[in-house]
């Protein structure tokens, strides 16, 4: 009937290629025929036979002398390198709604997938379309409208890019030289040959999101920007990413990262002040050094007059030197790294670093953060985007904007961010720094004694730190040598510990066990705050 339809269908007239049941077509003669209405112009009546044609029954040879073989749609041939088609998955995978049934091919029990609207075309939406396929895996795609006549399996893989071997298409890159003859006509150097890429295409190339780098915040490719007014100490804030990238920990209690090897130009700190904050960090998150040690890879730049030209340069080396092993790399600050001449407010120098930044990371699918400070003034107003100082650039390029805001209560900062690339997130209030864990919400770690019902009592604990800060001046005490009663002791001394103030210096023998001995930290400021 397809056949006929093909070359003997026009506008006046059609072959109904749905017609494919004989039994529905032939009739014994006497018995009624009730299609529709019974009307007064069109009655039901009783098949009778009016008229014998002289000639003898036309045969199938006869047909096929005048139409030509049927050139007819087998069913694909699985094996010989043939896929075997998993069905059900690849519906699921182009979100075709369908309903699965059974179907008889030979004498053999195959599978139908009878699809709710035809692929090809919406209005063939009464059940017209399916996917049939046995168990050898032969596969066949059928519509029984017209206008789906030609639409065969081949025509189907086509439609949803199945026929598109992946590793044959060429992107091209951005360090792919313009070719000659473009230069010359545009008189632009470096100008892209133009290539589009359908959608079937995109979907097939770009199967899969590109996996996150920092759960929730940073994906591989992109750029992360930490801003913090610095009164809350946005060093330490981006510290505890780095130890917790590296040990495997999520991040403020909260977004899984690593474990991974983190590669850090730390321009902002000396040596020592590295280590010794970065181990507090790890002690006050209870992180033990053997998770991080190893992967942990700092190049101090401090006093080094080492600016962003020759960092990016050296990311580029390090990604050359160690292929796929740094997935992310930090620069730690962004405005210690200006060179002369040039200024936070400088939109285009801007813009051409975080290009820069984005041509490493996607080359290397590696992800980067930069650390900056905010702008002068009341961050509480702005907008999440306008908090970071200098050029709007730095907060436009980045693909996520993560600030840290001082909170009303002391020792308290509110996390926002913008990301490009993952659902937005609520503002999340986060308790002293370096203790990182957020007061609620998501699975959120508590510090002790962090809740928010117990924030106020903070801000009367502070004349009970200056008692433990005065007693410490004299020298190392253990917990029993220290004023106050022993509940608010150790709620107070847990807060010096956490901020950074309060070390722990030795152990000793008392009491048949060891105690720890505190005493004042005596490298950094001490504080908690670094700038
Ligand atoms: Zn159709």
């Amino acid at each position: 009937m397809e056949h006929l339809d093909k070359q003997f269908s026009d506008d006046t007239a059609h072959v109904d290629i749905g017609v494919f049941n004989a039994a529905r077509i032939a009739t014994a003669w006497g018995t009624p025929k009730r299609k529709g209405f019974n009307t007064p112009d069109q009655p039901h009546r009783l098949s009778k036979i009016e008229a014998i044609p002289a000639a003898d029954r036309v045969t199938p040879e006869q047909l096929t002398a005048i139409i030509g073989p049927y050139p007819g749609e087998q069913l694909a041939p699985s094996g010989n390198g043939q896929p075997h088609w998993d069905i059900p998955q690849l519906l699921d995978e182009q979100g075709i709604s369908h309903t699965v049934g059974e179907f008889d091919c030979d004498g053999q029990k195959g599978t139908k997938y009878i699809f709710a609207i035809c692929p090809f075309d919406a209005a063939h939406d009464n059940q017209s379309a399916g996917i049939f396929q046995l168990p050898n895996g032969a596969v066949a795609f059928k519509c029984h409208h017209n206008g789906c006549a030609d639409k065969t399996w081949e025509s189907l893989k086509k439609l949803w890019g199945l026929d598109i071997d992946v590793s044959q298409i060429k992107l091209p890159t951005p360090q792919q030289p313009a070719p000659q003859q473009q230069q010359e006509q545009t008189g632009l150097p470096g100008v892209r040959r133009p290539g589009y890429i359908t959608m079937v295409h995109l979907r097939k190339i770009y199967a899969a999101r590109r996996p996150p780098i920092i759960d929730g915040l940073l994906r591989e490719g992109e750029t992360m920007n930490v801003i913090s007014s610095s009164k809350v100490g946005k060093t330490w804030l981006a510290q505890s990413l780095v130890v917790c990238a590296a040990a495997g920990v999520p991040w403020l209690g909260i977004f899984q990262v690593g474990p991974i090897p983190v590669y850090l130009f730390d321009n902002e700190l000396f040596g020592d002040d590295i280590h010794y904050r970065i181990d507090e960090i790890a002690q006050a998150l209870g992180i033990p050094r053997a998770l991080y040690d190893n992967n942990l890879h700092f190049e101090v730049l401090r006093g080094q007059d080492v600016f962003l030209p020759e960092i990016l340069e050296m990311w580029r080396q390090i990604h050359q030197d160690h292929p796929g092993r740094f997935k992310l790399l930090g620069i730690d600050a962004l405005y210690r790294s200006l060179q002369v001449g040039m200024n936070e407010s400088d939109n285009n120098a801007f813009t051409s670093v975080y290009n820069a930044i984005d041509r490493i990371n996607t080359q290397n699918k590696a992800a980067a953060y930069l650390v900056h400070h905010a702008s002068k003034g009341n961050q509480s107003a702005k907008a999440v985007t306008d908090v970071g100082s200098g050029a709007g650039a730095i907060s436009r390029a980045a693909d996520t904007h993560l600030i840290f805001r001082d909170h009303q209560l002391e020792n308290c900062v509110v996390l926002e961010a913008r990301m490009r690339s993952f659902p937005p997130l609520a503002p999340l209030t986060l308790s002293a720094v370096p203790a990182v864990g957020a007061t609620g919400g998501r699975g959120a770690r508590r510090a002790p004694g962090r809740t928010a019902n117990k924030l106020q009592q903070d801000a009367s604990d502070a004349d009970g730190k200056e008692q433990i800060r005065k007693a410490l001046r004299t020298g190392g005490k253990t917990r029993r040598q220290l004023p106050m009663g022993d509940q608010r002791k150790t709620r107070i001394l847990s807060q010096l510990v956490d901020n950074g103030e309060v070390v722990v210096v030795g152990t000793v023998r008392s009491g048949g066990h060891d105690c720890e001995v505190y005493g004042l930290a005596s490298t950094g400021d001490g504080n908690g705050q670094n700038s």
